[in-house]
């Protein structure tokens, strides 16, 4: 597993991208695994297994890596993603093609990329391939009718997103977040609050660390209003999750 996963990146950054991968593979152990997909999109999953059994809980890790486009970039962001719960001590299970709906782990990926693209800069690596996604022009006049967690997910997910992409695809967030202001408060004024408290989120995300992330996402969770998260898993050694109450 190691060698096909260093055989995929270039030589002058692989010294760098060892200690992730062996990061990697301590964690998953024989969980870990690699796909390739002729999707144009790469991706990955984690997920909990043997939850019943005596040891508790266990991890599964798989990436998943589009033969289309930077294979390279692609596979250095997921192998990021899966170790970051080692550094969080927060480790959410999310499948691919996750329920839109299930908001763990859509706001927790959302959240991941402020955290793992620092790492994916400080590679050498740039900003421009870290994401696919741009802003599609979204009609919000035509949404105005969505309920209010849908403008608060949407809100989020541009005001955090617009950060992890080049500047041209900046502007387009830029651009969303005030069509989607200006449709969203005019259908449900109470929305002008929720995304100042969003805000407000963010930025104790980014500047205050002095709480654990886990207790940063338990916040983020009750600003969304669905629900009170009442444990969390986290990395316990080797091919091991604890169980923890927020
Ligand atoms: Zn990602």
């Amino acid at each position: 597993m190691k060698k096909t996963l260093l055989n995929l990146i270039s030589l002058p950054k692989r010294e760098r991208l060892e200690s992730y991968i062996d990061k990697a593979i301590s964690f998953y152990g024989s969980n870990f695994s690699l796909e390739f997909t002729n999707d144009s999109l790469s991706s990955f999953s984690r997920e909990v297994i043997d939850s019943s059994s005596s040891n508790g809980p266990v991890p599964l890790g798989k990436i998943i890596i589009s033969k289309l486009g930077k294979t390279e970039q692609a596979l250095v962001h997921e192998i990021l993603h899966m170790v970051l719960p080692l550094q969080t001590e927060f480790y959410v299970s999310e499948k691919t093609n996750a329920d839109m709906y299930n908001f763990t782990p859509v706001l927790n990926n959302i959240v991941e990329h402020e955290l793992i693209l620092k790492d994916f800069l400080a590679l050498g690596y740039s900003i421009d391939d870290f994401l696919h996604q741009g802003f599609n022009k979204t009609n919000y006049g035509f949404l105005k009718n969505e309920p209010p967690l849908y403008w608060k997910y949407e809100y989020f997910r541009i005001v955090m997103t617009k950060n992890h992409v080049n500047n041209i695809k900046k502007k387009e967030g830029e651009k969303a977040i005030a069509e989607m202001k200006k449709y969203g408060i005019q259908r449900h004024p109470t929305l002008e609050a929720s995304f100042k408290d969003i805000y407000v989120w963010i930025k104790m995300f980014k500047e205050d660390f002095s709480i654990s992330h886990a207790q940063k996402i338990s916040l983020l969770l009750r600003l969304f209003e669905i629900g009170e998260p009442k444990q969390y898993l986290s990395p316990n050694g080797s091919m091991q999750l604890a169980v923890n109450n927020f």
